[in-house]
């Protein structure tokens, strides 16, 4: 699964109180629960599964990522 991270803060800049969004999305395996944290964006995730050979599997309805490693085992 890909895990949407991302957070809101606020922040001061030269005496103003700024709205901050920062971007964060965490690839998880949903069978060995291996993470690569830190995607900037959901499409970087998505390029980063396609890129490194990791397969979506639909499961009872559900998709689910499944690593290199499980795709191995499997
Ligand atoms: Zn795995």
């Amino acid at each position: 699964m890909i895990q949407n991270c991302s957070r809101r803060y606020g922040k001061f800049v030269n005496g103003n109180a700024m709205d901050y969004q920062e971007e964060s999305y965490t690839l998880i395996c949903d069978y060995c629960e291996k993470e690569i944290p830190r995607f900037s964006s959901f499409m970087e995730a998505v390029n980063y599964k396609k890129e490194n050979g990791w397969k979506s599997k639909n499961v009872l309805g559900e998709w689910t990522d499944m690593c290199p490693n499980c795709i191995d085992k499997e």
